[in-house]
């Protein structure tokens, strides 16, 4: 029902543009064409040179060395660049912006953070994401329903989303203001469930409010020292089954935060989509998650960012040892086979800088071309877009960026991007707001 509410949005949009106020978001009538020096083949691995991409509306028509021109065809050269799929963030916060993270639910309305993240999700797809996962808006509860409907209408710039309204964990675990004083009723980032019962209630309440999946919280809080790390589970395998039958009933997912064992044991066993954070995860769990096909979403980029933004050398230290552990298990995971996406978990730091996960995750031992398939191949699978986003290929979204240099041998060039279309309309042609001559 809520694609009714959509398409009347849609309307109004077209009036808008009528009258010359709102176009910015709406694909082309006529053909476009699109050459490159290079052309990103994800799949393979290897660039085609020269790249061109012929897009009608909002879909590829063709894409390879040469397309054909059709007459009226705007032509749009981008030199010497790479033309690629638009990126995927599996993992991001569109409500989250960089500081106390905690204190951003006391201090800022829900409307107010509400406005900063539409002005997320446009620096993000200035950025070259195309499309994301929300992995909660920790506090503001659907709220994310409204960005979301609004991009998807073309009154705001942002990527194509699946939002997960608010993350759901257990009272007094992760996200509970636990660092508060109890008497002073601090609110949780997440929306409560004690138990399978009440998981499925607040499921089914979030999907009335417009959630595509659930974000459930399955440990927490962290303990790392002399390089061991606890985590207490918060739900067992059996409250996880519910929970992942219940998603499936509606055909949605269920994607967790979970650093350690024996969480990951049972949101493995239990069959959710992905397993976030996953700094520490046993042989069975990553057998098991090869064998199913659950992704692991390793978000380097945010630790990163918490060890070099420590509120003391102490904490630094332990942030550091911390990504040092998980760098350690990432390799072990990959040897095993565990599958990858690529989620960088923005928000705490700025929007717009999230292709440093990329990166992070080839410096730590994955193939530039591994990571790419991890983040476009696997991202579309997670996301649920599988054979529409994520490659350009006749019938697909034409969400492409031009990057300068080659992905597959200089990761880097994930983070120089010069070019943004997503649906067929071009968001940007030229350095981003900020970005100089293309280096960030
Ligand atoms: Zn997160």
């Amino acid at each position: 029902m809520r694609w009714v509410w959509i398409g009347k949005c849609l309307l109004s949009t077209a009036a808008l543009c009528a009258t010359g106020a709102l176009c910015a978001q709406t694909p082309p009538s006529r053909a476009t064409v699109l050459h490159a020096a290079h052309l990103l083949d994800v799949e393979r691995g290897a660039l085609l040179s020269p790249g061109e991409v012929l897009i009608q509306g909002a879909r590829i028509v063709a894409a390879g060395q040469t397309v054909s021109r059709p007459a009226g065809a705007a032509v749009i050269d981008l030199g010497t660049a790479t033309l690629m799929p638009g990126l995927i963030d599996a993992h991001v916060h569109l409500f989250l912006h960089p500081g106390a993270e905690d204190l951003q639910t006391v201090v800022e309305s829900v409307p107010e953070r509400t406005i900063l993240a539409e002005l997320a999700a446009r620096a993000d797809l200035e950025a070259g994401f195309t499309a994301e996962r929300d992995m909660g808006t920790e506090g503001a509860g659907s709220a994310d329903t409204a960005v979301r409907n609004a991009i998807n209408a073309g009154l705001i710039p942002g990527p194509r989303m699946r939002m997960s309204g608010n993350a759901i964990s257990i009272t007094g675990g992760h996200e509970d203001a636990i660092a508060f004083n109890p008497a002073e009723h601090i609110s949780s980032n997440a929306t409560y469930a004690d138990n399978a019962q009440q998981l499925v209630a607040v499921m089914r309440e979030q999907r009335k409010q417009g959630s595509d999946f659930a974000k459930i919280y399955e440990t927490g809080e962290d303990h790392f020292a002399n390089g061991t790390l606890t985590s207490p589970y918060q739900y067992t395998e059996a409250e996880l089954a519910v929970a992942v039958a219940e998603a499936a009933r509606v055909g949605t997912r269920v994607g967790v935060h979970c650093t350690a064992e024996p969480g990951a044991a049972f949101a493995a066993e239990a069959g959710v989509a992905s397993i976030d954070h996953a700094y520490q995860l046993s042989p069975q769990t990553m057998a098991l998650m090869k064998q199913k096909g659950i992704y692991a979403v390793p978000t380097f980029a945010i630790s990163e960012y918490f060890a070099a933004h420590a509120a003391s050398p102490a904490v630094a230290r332990r942030e550091q040892a911390l990504l040092a552990f998980h760098a350690a298990q990432f390799r072990q995971q990959l040897a095993a086979g565990v599958p990858m996406a690529v989620g960088s978990d923005v928000g705490p730091f700025p929007h717009g800088t999230q292709a440093r996960e990329l990166e992070l995750m080839v410096q730590y031992g994955m193939p530039a071309p591994e990571v790419l398939r991890a983040d476009l191949l696997n991202g579309a699978r997670l996301l649920g877009w599988e054979g529409e986003i994520g490659q350009l290929k006749p019938g697909f979204y034409a969400d492409v960026i031009a990057v300068d240099g080659d992905p597959l041998t200089d990761i880097s060039a994930v983070r120089r991007v010069r070019f943004v279309m997503k649906d067929g309309a071009v968001v940007r042609n030229g350095p981003a707001p900020g970005q100089g001559d293309g280096e960030k």
